[in-house]
């Protein structure tokens, strides 16, 4: 009998994994939403995903058998004992993203004498063979020279061989604060839960009351069909302002311009594919600098990252500045958050705690530079983000966290440490009530001390010459 296994991460509606078994299989693991304090809002997004995706596959008439979730149980037990009671002889299942997945489902197979047959996964646009071809052919693999690779060969946003407008880059157009007096931000199209969805929240809630989030707030689609309204509604309504203000910050608007797509695209509710057909055939009104700029984010960074997963195993346990700190109980509960927390830091950790999200440079600029310029351990940060956030997976997380943001690998994915000041957040998100307040705070006050700290390490950086130069020049009396 050949079945089909689908991961929580793989609720995709069309999949070549299951196309021809007799039976999919679906387990849900207690045991893997219990290995970190994972947040109740992602824990209801993959259970309730898994759930109506079951339910759509019998609903056009294919066979499912599911382990439910119940105590204690572990993944790999799941599934040996759905491939013993359905006597399986074979087991189709795509290619999950993080690293060891594949291996460990084909070694319990090959222990039960199951025949294996492992799908491309289809998270990504890249095919992960040319992927891995393009990160041997770079050793220092930078995200630009990738981007337009990846315009080349994908004709996306292509005249010929040209960019689309003559530039390849429209940063100089975008990163702007939000105009003084605000602007009118497009609230999110929260759709109203089912009652398959209102279950699985009360389910949460009930079983994992420790963790942080309160599941009976949750906030996203769960289907195909509702991934697809979210997406045109960012289209129309978001997609037109989110090149100028993607980098901006307010304290009262967690979502601005932003797309909010990650949840849905990293477990399979929408493809690539499908974002770029919507976003391509936005009116003419939508300026070219928000188009290429999320583009940019979509086919450039988010599949570099994979491919900087791939590339670099060693990654995970880097740790350039050989920093120790532990992360206080507070950041995962949310609780007893002690009083002197910069402002900035403090009012997106309330957000994270709420809604399992904060925008790209909430998460770099805020958190990832206070964590860094504070000197938190990179993989008790990784712990964090990974637990906190509903978009969180090994495969992007690494790469964002250890490299990107915490420069764990000493300058592999990111050129230089994404640290700064107060005078730069106050910049892009008023956060203090004046300048001053935020160059005499204590993230500037921080940011110095960093630098001095760090000054040997450092120094041989073209990026943070002007930075050092400064540092040297404060400490002289
Ligand atoms: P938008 O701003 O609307 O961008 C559009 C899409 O581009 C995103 O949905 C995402 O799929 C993709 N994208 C943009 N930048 C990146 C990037 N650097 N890496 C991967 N994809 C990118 N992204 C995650 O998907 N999961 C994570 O757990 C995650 N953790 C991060 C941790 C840190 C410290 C940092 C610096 C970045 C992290 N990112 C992560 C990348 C990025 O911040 C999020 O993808 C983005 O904020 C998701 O919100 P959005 O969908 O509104 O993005």
């Amino acid at each position: 009998m050949k079945a089909a296994l689908v991961l929580g991460t793989q609720l995709f509606e069309h999949s070549s994994a299951t196309v021809d078994a007799e039976l999919i299989l679906f387990v849900e693991s207690e045991w893997a939403f219990r290995r970190r304090p994972y947040h109740q809002h992602k824990i209801v997004l993959l259970l309730a995903g898994m759930r109506h995706a079951a339910d759509r596959l019998e609903g056009s008439g294919r066979r499912v058998a599911r382990i439910p979730l119940s105590d204690g149980v572990r993944f790999a037990d799941g599934l040996r004992t759905l491939l013993r009671a359905h006597g399986a002889e074979h087991l189709s299942w795509m290619s999950a993203t993080d690293r060891g997945i594949d291996s460990r489902i084909q070694r319990l197979c090959e222990a039960e004498g199951v025949r294996t047959e492992i799908h491309p996964d289809a998270l990504f646009l890249t095919p992960a063979a040319d992927l891995d071809d393009w990160f041997a052919g770079h050793p220092s693999a930078r995200m630009e020279d990738f981007y337009r690779w990846q315009r080349r060969r994908t004709g996306i946003l292509m005249e010929g061989d040209a960019p689309v407008g003559g530039r390849w880059n429209f940063d100089a157009d975008n990163r702007q604060p939000l105009p003084r007096g605000g602007l009118t931000i497009p609230p999110l199209p929260f759709p109203e839960p089912d009652a398959l969805t209102g279950a699985v929240m009360e389910e949460v809630a009930r079983r994992f009351p420790d963790h942080p989030g309160d599941a009976a707030d949750f906030w996203l689609p769960v289907t195909p069909d509702g991934a697809r309204a979210w997406l045109a509604d960012f289209v129309a309504r978001r997609l037109p302002a989110f090149g100028p203000y993607e980098d901006a910050m307010a304290a009262g608007e967690p979502f601005l311009f932003h797309s909010v797509l990650s949840p849905l695209l990293n477990v399979g509710l929408l493809t690539v594919a499908e974002i770029l057909d919507a976003v391509l055939a936005a009116p003419d009104a939508v300026p070219l600098a928000s188009l290429e700029g999320f583009v940019r984010q979509l086919i450039g960074w988010r599949e570099y990252m994979r491919g900087a997963y791939r590339a670099n195993p060693t990654l995970r346990d880097a740790n350039h500045f050989g920093l120790t700190r532990r992360l206080e109980p507070w950041w995962y509960t949310g609780r007893d958050i002690p009083d002197d927390l910069p402002v900035p830091v403090r009012t997106v950790l309330e957000r994270v705690h709420r809604w399992g999200y904060a925008h790209h440079i909430e998460r770099l600029m805020v958190l990832g530079n206070w964590f860094l310029l504070q000197g938190y351990h990179p993989r008790e940060v990784f712990d964090w983000f990974s637990a906190l956030f509903v978009d969180a997976y090994e495969w992007v997380m690494i790469p964002n966290v250890q490299g990107m943001s915490q420069y764990a690998d000493g300058g592999g994915v990111a050129t230089k440490p994404y640290v700064s000041g107060g005078a730069y957040l106050q910049r892009m998100g008023s956060w203090w009530p004046n300048d001053r307040a935020a160059r005499e705070s204590e993230f500037t006050a921080a940011y110095w001390e960093f630098l001095a700290t760090h000054e040997e390490q450092l120094a041989d950086n073209p990026r943070l010459k002007l930075a050092l130069a400064q540092m040297r020049r404060r400490r002289t009396p």
